[in-house]
């Protein structure tokens, strides 16, 4: 049997930052990236994990079955996503390696929904780690982006092709888990069109691209050779830089907001001398949020050269890792034995009276009953309490944070269901966060110890309804 399968909801995720090119240009005497203006930046507690939760948040999860999860150089993200959505039957599988692995978990997708008819979720990270002085860094940003397909998506695939050819010097990771490589255009103009040749209609005129995009030129340069300039579209690298295996889907919902039902849409992923070509009918329009170069010319955080090489540890990265202190050190066991509470803020309710105890409990402090419904907290709430950790106070867990990021606040939040946590703010300057301050959670590297990296919430001042930030899922 074949059915039609088709994207049904797209979502991204970029980090408040930013780095403008002139910012570059005073510090290293030039910029490389081509055709980039600026670009977006992690901030000291973001990664490919939480911002791959931030977009999967964002889509409607019911009936899910699989999970693809694409990074280059990030770490894996699967099963953290797994955790923080609470999916914990669901399939899932790692693509990595290179920026092509969007597309290869994209095929996935399609076989998976196409031979079980069950919805799946593809989600795409990166924000590689360069080399400062090396051009390469110039134009590498951060974001996140995450498509549902279903049997009944309306933006509809009606070809897949696919076309690998062996390249060496294309981009690597050296020893030190940081980006390099060469030659990366050279191969990708051999290699994408005869992967668009499989799929593009004998006359291609009225069909419309978005391709990975390493810098401005990049997309133009590799399909000029099958399309018009005007039919390549969605270009967002210029204001988020380069971000890797989610730059075409970001392009591709870019393209979305231009075009109406029954156009033709290419999707082309490149990455390591391989290429995935998918053509796309858009029946109707999938769900998908404001186009992201609107966001991203929205007002930001713009930070300076300095600012930026803290916040990706260009400096502190190859210190040796802080010793154990009592002061927040969590053991391995104890952080995977809660990391539904750490995660989405999985709590108890109490059956007797509703009381919500975070973290859980196994007696009501309310009435003394012993069985509990477990439940996820909405993540809303306000601070009870506020406080800001100077140089000197942190336990050594926070060090690096402190060297990099400086002071931090850290508050009491009551959630809306009633229970009192302690938690750190971010993406604000704690001494704006009041008494009283609205705010909600969002999940974030708390440290690195013993070689895994801790992840749970934080929480930062709500924001008025915007595209790209959303409560977590109930
Ligand atoms: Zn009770």
């Amino acid at each position: 049997m074949s059915v039609m399968v088709g994207i049904e909801a797209l979502s991204y995720y970029f980090p408040r930052y930013s780095i403008k090119a002139e910012e570059y240009q005073e510090a290293w005497g030039y910029f490389a990236g081509r055709g980039i203006r600026e670009k977006t930046v992690a901030a000291y507690d973001e990664d490919e994990v939480t911002m791959a939760c931030q977009a999967a948040s964002n889509l409607a999860w019911d009936g899910v079955g699989y999970i693809a999860a694409a990074t280059v150089a990030g770490p894996r993200l699967s099963s953290p996503l797994v955790s923080a959505l609470g999916e914990d039957c669901v399939r899932k599988a790692d693509f990595t390696g290179s920026t092509n692995a969007s597309g290869e978990a994209l095929l996935s997708c399609l076989d998976y929904v196409e031979t079980r008819g069950e919805k799946a979720v593809l989600v795409a990270a990166d924000c590689p780690m360069g080399v400062p002085s090396e051009p390469m860094e110039h134009p590498l940003g951060a974001a996140a982006a995450a498509m549902l397909f279903s049997v009944e998506g309306g933006l509809e695939i009606s070809q897949t092709g696919s076309h690998t050819q062996e390249e060496m010097g294309e981009r690597y990771l050296d020893d030190r888990g940081r980006l390099r490589g060469r030659g990366v255009r050279d191969a990708a103009t051999d290699v994408v069109p005869q992967a668009a040749r499989q799929v593009l209609p004998k006359d291609p005129s009225h069909v419309w691209a978005a391709c990975s995009e390493f810098d401005g030129r990049f997309a133009r340069s590799v399909l000029g050779a099958l399309l018009r300039p005007a039919q390549i579209g969605g270009n967002v690298v210029e204001l988020s830089g380069d971000t890797g295996c989610s730059s075409p889907l970001l392009a591709l919902m870019e393209l979305l907001h231009s075009r109406k039902r029954g156009d033709e849409i290419l999707l082309v992923t490149y990455g390591g001398g391989s290429c995935v070509a998918a053509l796309f009918r858009l029946r109707s329009r999938p769900k998908v949020a404001a186009a992201p170069r609107t966001v991203l010319a929205s007002p930001r955080v713009h930070v300076d050269y300095i600012h930026y090489a803290q916040m990706r540890r260009f400096l502190s990265r190859d210190r040796p890792p802080s010793e154990l202190s009592m002061g927040a050190y969590l053991s391995i066991p104890s952080y995977l034995d809660t990391i539904q509470e750490r995660y989405r803020l999985l709590a108890s309710r109490c059956t007797e009276c509703n009381h919500f105890h975070f973290p859980p409990r196994y007696v009501c402090l309310q009435c003394g009953g012993q069985t509990f419904h477990r439940e996820p907290l909405a993540g809303k709430g306000e601070v009870y309490a506020r406080t800001v950790i100077s140089r000197g106070s942190a336990p050594t867990e926070f060090r690096e944070q402190q060297d990099v990021a400086g002071d931090y606040g850290v508050c009491i939040v009551q959630f809306e269901e009633g229970p009192r946590v302690i938690t750190q703010l971010t993406d604000c300057d704690p001494t704006d966060v009041e008494i009283g301050t609205r705010v909600e959670c969002v999940l974030r590297r708390i440290y690195r110890q013993e070689g895994v990296t801790r992840y749970g919430y934080k929480f930062r001042p709500s924001k008025p309804k915007s595209p790209t930030s959303r409560g977590r899922r109930k």
